[in-house]
């Protein structure tokens, strides 16, 4: 149960009242007590103590269209997504961020295409200790150069807790990969970090494990929580994984939270990349993230999901009149 406490109700008091009830409390303008769903009844020596309590049916709390009935917006400074925007975000950047030359070119290539948000990894969470890692902090600082050059926003990922802080710190956008969906130490440090996170699902979790992750951030304070849809496992081995789009329609009919779909990762081949992001931008969502190299057949990771910059302009002039067909505009 989510309950809204009266403005007299001091912060001693609060915390008393969530040790009762077992509850998460969280302080902004108001105080925020979310105790386990099970409660649902508010016990009636509380009820002068509060100005609202929403009694969901299970753990998907703060993200619930029970709680919230409007997708929440995230401002940036010369855009938005979700409430009433209409926005479909574009972010585009190769998979890793790994020469100078390299990340400044797609930094280039993302003004030129009208793309606000330039997304690259410097922490890879690779399958085989034996490949390219990513370039740690020399890569964040170099996308922090492409931010202060280029006017660009920034998205990039924290693999593990032990450099959370040092991506926050360099990032516009903090992005959760599907590995580390389940890391408590990442999304617990998120949840009290003042920027939006894009939260992968990871590619064996159920959407229900998928929406409880992201609460372990907003129930940490932090409101601005975007779901990222990448493609789950199944028994289908032709491509990379399967892009659940009914997992979609679940997220956008029961939680709150603006949704951005990643068909890269997905499909895992570039040639499917383009079908998909139409069928994407098709459903509606606040963004899409598409990965994009300069010579892709060179990457140091992901080489043969990513877009050359000639598929990447047709496949933005293909999405313009979708997204006006669904009623949205590309930011
Ligand atoms: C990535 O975004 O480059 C990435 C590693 O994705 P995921 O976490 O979805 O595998
Ligand atoms: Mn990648």
């Amino acid at each position: 149960m989510i309950l809204h406490l009266n403005k007299t109700v001091s912060l001693a008091e609060a915390q008393s009242i969530a040790n009762e009830l077992k509850a998460i409390l969280i302080e902004k303008d108001e105080i925020v007590l979310v105790s386990p769903s099970k409660l649902q009844e508010l016990p009636s020596h509380l009820k002068d103590k509060v100005t609202k309590a929403i009694a969901v049916p299970n753990d998907i709390q703060l993200a619930s269209k029970q709680y919230l009935k409007e997708t929440r917006k995230i401002k940036f400074p010369n855009f938005e997504i979700g409430g009433d925007s209409n926005s479909t975000l574009m972010i585009t950047g190769p998979c890793s961020v790994e020469t100078p030359l390299q990340i400044e070119q797609a930094a280039k290539y993302c003004v030129s295409q009208g793309v606000k948000v330039l997304r690259a990894g410097c922490y890879k969470p690779r399958t085989s200790p034996y490949s390219f890692q990513g370039l740690g902090l020399e890569g964040l600082k170099l996308l922090a150069e492409m931010r202060e050059k280029y006017g660009l926003h920034i998205i990039t990922e924290v693999r593990d807790s032990s450099h959370v802080d040092e991506v926050i710190a360099h990032t516009d956008i903090i992005q959760i990969g599907a590995k580390a969906m389940y890391d408590h130490g990442i999304l617990k440090r998120c949840g009290k970090a003042n920027k939006p996170v894009l939260l992968k699902r990871g590619f064996g979790s159920t959407l229900q494990e998928f929406v409880q992750a992201a609460e372990f951030i907003l129930s940490g304070g932090n409101d601005q929580v975007i779901l990222c849809e990448r493609g789950i496992r199944t028994f289908e081995t032709n491509t990379r994984f399967t892009l659940d789009l009914c997992g979609v329609s679940f997220l956008k009919e029961k939680t709150n939270l603006p949704i951005i779909l990643d068909p890269s990762h997905a499909m895992g081949y570039a040639y499917g990349v383009a079908d998909l992001a139409r069928a994407c931008v098709a459903m509606g969502v606040e963004g899409l993230l598409i990965e994009s190299h300069p010579t892709p057949k060179e990457a140091w990771s992901d080489a043969a999901q990513q877009l050359n910059f000639d598929e990447f302009a047709e496949l933005m002039a293909s999405l313009k009149p979708v997204a006006q067909a669904v009623g949205r505009k590309l930011v």
